[in-house]
């Protein structure tokens, strides 16, 4: 393989090893959907991608927090506008109990509109004696546990971006034609929510905030501005298709740079964070943010070498690290990294995933996590961030809008028992609306001034 650092271009990655792509059966029928997608459309706009990377380099210092959140992994058959509106209603609920709270921006990053591909552990799965291929996320095929379900299909990389464009054009629907209106905080609650323990802290905080904007109103200042009917809304997925990502990035005509267009933010897997890998080669060359998923096995001297490939310039908002270790492996593993990047003067975005190092396989057979496993591991982010005087600058989640079974424990204490009951999720679980928003409370007094 080619040593690192020979000239970009947005088809370079090919020269050094791809993990986790799938084996399409077909070269042709790949190559015409990739050729068909290099002319469709930019799903996002370079601006946009720059306004994010602004407000992300606020989250480097502290005067911004990051909330990232969405399914693990997005469900073709579920892109209707009742799940869209029902995920987002949820993170501007979290966003407000944050900003009130915070007293700071906070930048809302969707996983979603695109979050449509999945990396494996294992390239095959055993069903009832049969060895089918795995499900791949539904960008590469489907769900069905049959060997013909899970042939890796390019066209669904097509059906993929028209389904991102939708949900993306929805989004931008409510979150700038008044649906998301400091003056409806009260709406957002969700009927499920609304009478429980949490549903009635929000109903508190939202009545306050009428309150502020009334008094406003009152005293003349005016109320009918974008700061208070508008927000912006940002969206991002897991660049693990390199063929997908390579057909959407584009040259951008105000700056001549490279920006990949399939979402304002990318980030590289916990898997496919090689130094030397196709995953940082390719995206190292566009100018979008970029996150890097750490977990508890990575190597401080790796850690370093891909910050120093992906941010050179050491520009900030470009490099969010999102650290996944586990409740019980984030203090050994934690400290030392925030000690070296500190010496260095790294301009990062630190960011919990409090999900992906804690998930166990519960006694009825469901993938689980435990909320009080998740609220340990952001606590102990927060902690030993205050301890080595670094900035705890956000948080990624696998939630969802619904009122899904998937996690166990939250004010309502969901058992193992019932997790069946909405167990809805097509790969990891999430946390449903409540344990989200109870977790932006617990946040909530974490980041208070
Ligand atoms: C994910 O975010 O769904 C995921 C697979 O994470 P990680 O790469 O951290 O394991
Ligand atoms: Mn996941």
């Amino acid at each position: 393989m080619a040593a690192i650092q020979t000239e970009w271009t947005k088809s370079s990655w090919k020269n050094y090893t791809a993990l986790q792509q799938p084996k399409w059966p077909d070269q042709q029928k790949l190559d015409k959907v990739l050729a068909d997608l290099a002319e469709l459309p930019p799903l996002v706009f370079a601006g946009e991608i720059r306004t994010l990377k602004e407000g992300l380099a606020k989250a480097v210092t502290g005067d911004a927090f990051l909330l990232q959140g969405g399914d693990c992994s997005e469900d073709f058959s579920k892109v209707n506008a009742t799940n869209i509106r029902e995920t987002l209603k949820v993170l501007l609920q979290m966003a407000v109990v944050l900003t009130y709270a915070g007293e700071k921006p906070v930048i809302k990053v969707g996983r979603i509109a695109g979050q449509f591909a999945k990396p494996r552990s294992s390239d095959t799965e055993n069903v009832d004696g049969v060895e089918i291929a795995s499900y791949r996320g539904d960008m590469v095929n489907t769900l069905e546990p049959t060997k013909e379900g899970r042939k890796p299909n390019p066209k669904l990389m097509l059906k993929g971006y028209y389904l991102a464009a939708s949900t993306l054009n929805l989004l931008r629907a409510f979150t700038r034609g008044g649906y998301a209106a400091l003056t409806r905080v009260q709406a957002w609650n969700h009927e499920f929510v609304a009478q429980s323990p949490m549903g009635r802290s929000y109903d508190r905080l939202a009545r306050q905030i009428d309150q502020a904007i009334n008094f406003m109103n009152t005293i003349g200042v005016p109320t009918d501005t974008p700061q208070l009917n508008q927000t912006q809304f940002f969206t991002s997925h897991e660049a693990l298709l390199l063929g997908y990502e390579e057909a959407m990035t584009r040259v951008d005509s105000t700056s001549g740079g490279c920006y990949d267009c399939s979402a304002h933010m990318l980030w590289i897997g916990e898997r496919t964070r090689q130094v030397d890998g196709a995953h940082v080669e390719f995206l190292r060359g566009v100018l979008n943010p970029i996150g890097i998923k750490i977990g508890p096995t990575s190597k401080l001297d790796d850690v370093k070498r891909l910050i120093e490939i992906l941010n050179p310039d050491n520009e900030a908002g470009r490099l969010t690290l999102i650290t996944r270790f586990g409740k019980n492996n984030i203090e050994t593993v934690l400290p030392a990294l925030l000690r070296e990047s500190k010496k260095e003067g790294f301009n990062i975005v630190w960011s919990c995933d409090p999900m992906h190092a804690n998930t166990y396989t519960a006694e009825s057979g469901h993938k689980t996590r435990n909320y009080n496993d998740i609220l340990s591991e952001i606590s102990r982010f927060f902690e030993i961030h205050w301890a080595e005087g670094t900035i705890p600058g956000g948080i990624h989640l696998e939630m969802t809008g619904d009122n899904v079974t998937e996690c166990i424990g939250g004010a309502r204490n969901i058992a193992d028992a019932e997790l069946h009951r909405r167990y809805n999720t097509s790969c990891d679980p999430r946390l449903n609306a409540e344990q989200s928003l109870e977790v932006a409370f617990q946040i909530a007094d974490m980041i208070k001034r």
